[in-house]
């Protein structure tokens, strides 16, 4: 079909997620074609590179022959299973247990769900049923990170403390707190790292006595925040805030969504710096966007204390394509080509090169700050970077910067405060990241 009638059926009837829908009519789509490697071909034919792995999530790159062999495979014997009244399938059951092998030792059993807004989702509503069941049926409070993003249900849009999920939605609820984020570059203590950890802990602390240690179900948070502006904690931080969760009686709730799967370097960011969350959330990298899925894992404790008050009655959660074979199958095709195929180890090999190009950028005029954990990095722009100023929005800095890197054969994520942010696929090779840094320096010379 022709891209101009493509564009117009676009318009008329497909609603994009978290566009303004009046500038989308205006612009139009941008139809995306095919994807081998690290790039992607539109419908005009243009060739991107894409420094994004599409929403931070084909760790795995496009084009993976094995992976569209297990869905097709898998497809052909049998393409559903519910997971209902105790019927089960066999990749399902495999992915499970894989996933347990590769956690964090504290986690032991897990929910499969579509994608990460219904594993946060899941999640809660696994918390609240915890807490009831325990007889603490006061504990129904909720604390985030300022700049969090925990998805778009409508729970975990409320969890997420970006503005523009909250907006003409009624959320945040009642039940859900906010404290400040660890952001080293803007945070008002300056940025050393016992600093940062002490003033989170102590925000932390103060929110659970405000609100009453009984009252409080958990805290969620990301261990580098993502759609926030990717805000990486100093090491340590998130032991720190654990330890904090543990001695108030907290839920500690670990959202992997973006980091987990070798995105940060290791399997899980969690796992490596020594924590033990009672429940982590995951999707994204699990399948690496080749087919819908995400997952809660939680700790025995929290599974057991659930299966103890449920009694005699089912527990009362779960969707039609729970633990779906296809996806399952895809997942560990694509966990075997994180581990045996290399893909985890060549990220981690990659990272320095990452960093390096990011780092070389603070050279440029309009770059205040540069930030990175594996391949999970940002650039953010400013008007003086001895103030740290951000730009007027009126500018559009950031829109007319995605426009100008499409345009330069780059796709990456221009951020709300001008931080553009790069999550590039765990295949990328020196000459993939020689290509990004080339058109990256090209793309903000041009909007100088
Ligand atoms: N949690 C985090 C940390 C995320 O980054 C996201 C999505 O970006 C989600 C949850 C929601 O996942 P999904 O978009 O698959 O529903």
């Amino acid at each position: 079909m022709q891209t101009d009638s493509l564009v117009t059926l676009d318009r008329d009837h497909l609603i994009h997620p978290v566009v303004n829908y009046r500038t989308h009519e205006q612009r139009g789509v941008a139809v995306l074609e095919e994807g081998r490697g690290a790039y992607l071909r539109d419908s005009n034919g243009h060739e991107l590179l894409d420094a994004f792995s599409g929403l931070w999530c084909v760790n795995t790159g496009y084009g993976q022959e094995s992976i569209v062999r297990a869905a097709e495979e898998q497809m052909r014997r049998l393409p559903y299973a519910t997971g209902y009244f105790h019927f089960g399938s066999e990749p399902a059951i495999r992915l499970a247990a894989k996933l347990v092998e590769l956690a964090p030792a504290s986690l032991q059993r897990v929910y499969f769900t579509l994608g990460g807004s219904d594993a946060v989702d899941s999640a809660i509503r696994f918390i609240v049923n915890y807490w009831n069941a325990l007889g603490k049926s006061g504990k129904k409070h909720f604390i985030t990170l300022e700049r969090g993003y925990h998805g778009s249900s409508s729970q975990g849009a409320g969890l997420t403390a970006l503005p523009v999920f909250h907006r003409n939605f009624d959320l945040p609820l009642p039940n859900q707190h906010r404290i400040p984020s660890p952001y080293p570059y803007r945070n008002p203590l300056g940025s050393d790292p016992a600093a940062i950890i002490d003033a989170s802990v102590a925000a932390l602390r103060a929110k659970v006595q405000e609100l009453g240690a009984d009252r409080v179900a958990a805290f969620f948070c990301e261990p580098v925040q993502g759609s926030g502006g990717v805000i990486v904690p100093p090491k340590g931080w998130l032991k720190a805030m654990q330890d904090c969760c543990r001695e108030l009686g907290v839920l500690f709730v670990v959202d992997e969504v973006i980091t987990g799967f070798g995105r940060t370097g290791p399997m899980f960011a969690c796992k490596a710096e020594g924590v033990t969350p009672d429940l982590m959330t995951v999707a994204k990298g699990l399948t690496a966007g080749y087919a819908p899925m995400g997952a809660v894992l939680m700790s025995e404790a929290v599974y057991q204390g659930i299966a103890e008050g449920g009694a005699d009655s089912p527990i009362g959660h779960g969707h039609t394509y729970s633990a779906h074979p296809v996806s399952a199958a895809v997942a560990l095709e694509v966990l075997r080509l994180y581990e045996e195929g290399g893909l985890l180890q060549n990220g981690i090999d990659q990272a320095p090169r990452f960093e390096e190009g990011l780092r070389a950028l603070l050279n440029h005029p309009l770059v205040g700050d540069a930030r990175s954990r594996g391949l999970l990095g940002a650039l953010e722009l400013v008007a003086d970077k001895e103030a740290k100023t951000r730009f007027d929005p009126a500018l559009k800095l950031a829109d007319r910067i995605f426009e100008t890197a499409y345009r330069n054969g780059i796709i990456l994520r221009a951020f709300a405060d001008n931080v553009l942010g790069f999550a590039p696929a765990l295949c990328y090779t020196g000459q993939d990241f020689d290509l990004l840094f080339e058109r990256l320096e090209c793309t903000l010379n041009a909007v100088l």
